[in-house]
Formats: C-alpha cells, sequence, structure tokens
C-alpha cells in the first residue's frame, strides 16, 4: 500500500480530477512508477493556493500527518501556459522541509498539450524534460487518449 498526496495547480482549482484519478487506476503517467498490484490510497488533495503558492507551505505537512509517503505536482503544472515557474522551488521545499519525495506530474500529458507546446518556447525554457521525462517519453496513443 502507498499513500500519496496531489497538489494541483490553482489554476485548475475546479478541476474534477477526471484525468489524475483515472491515471491512477491506469497506472498511467507519473503513476505509471507504482506497479499495478500495488494499491495506492490518495490522503490529500489540494490546490497550489494560487501563484506563488503559499499553500505549499503548509499542505505537505497534513498531507504526511494522514500518511502520505509521497507527493505529486499535478501535471496540470506542466502543461498550463506558462507551466508553473516554481515546480523546482516547490519540489526542493517538500522534499527538505517534509522529508517526502515529490513526484513532477499525475496523468499522461494530453496530446494537444504536447502539440501546442512544440511550438511555444516554455518548455525548452524551463527545461520539462529534464524534470518530467517519464510524462514526456509517453506514446503519443496514450497521450492522444487523454485529450
Ligand atoms: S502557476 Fe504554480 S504557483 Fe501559480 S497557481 Fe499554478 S501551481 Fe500555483
Amino acid at each position: 500500500m502507498k499513500r500519496i498526496g496531489i497538489i494541483i495547480c490553482d489554476r485548475y482549482r475546479d478541476c474534477g480530477g477526471g484525468k489524475c484519478f483515472r491515471a491512477l487506476r491506469e497506472r498511467r503517467g507519473a503513476f505509471s512508477i507504482y506497479p499495478a498490484e500495488e494499491s495506492v490510497e490518495i490522503v490529500g488533495y489540494s490546490t497550489c493556493g494560487g501563484c506563488p503558492g503559499g499553500n505549499v507551505e503548509y499542505v505537505p505537512e497534513e498531507m504526511k500527518k494522514n500518511g502520505a509517503e509521497a507527493i505529486h505536482l499535478a501535471t496540470g503544472l506542466v502543461v498550463g501556459y506558462p507551466p508553473c515557474p516554481n515546480i523546482r522551488r516547490f519540489k526542493l521545499f517538500i522534499e527538505t522541509i517534509y522529508g517526502l519525495p515529490v513526484v513532477i506530474g499525475t496523468h499522461p500529458i494530453p496530446q494537444k498539450y504536447m502539440d501546442a507546446h512544440g511550438k511555444l518556447p516554455f518548455w525548452k525554457d524551463h527545461n520539462m524534460a529534464e524534470i518530467a521525462q517519464p510524462l514526456l517519453i509517453e506514446s503519443a496513443e496514450i497521450k492522444a487518449a487523454y485529450n
């Protein structure tokens, strides 16, 4: 049994979480790191609180108290326009202060976002390939299934 917390970008605060929960069930995207036979429980789900992400200072503590062993920064932080400029800061802060590993991403990147970001400089400027590798190397077929 693995327990995780998810922090989403506040720009998508009204998101119903459908892609994340589906990807967890299918073990796609960043959830592919968990074997299908291992059960994964989401013990916390929150937004960053809005730029510059003040909720990140506190919400991992609550998730940790509830048993979280890792924190996922949702795929929305990577695919938004522009991507969240604080991803690396959030990861460093949570791992240093709370001692919880941070995984970049949740569900696969929808192909339509791949297509758009391919035409824009943001991902290159933020070196997304370095931090969101598992999301970027997924097949186009899977990405299209998450459009
Ligand atoms: S861009 Fe980053 S800091 Fe701003 S709302 Fe989204 S996750 Fe939070």
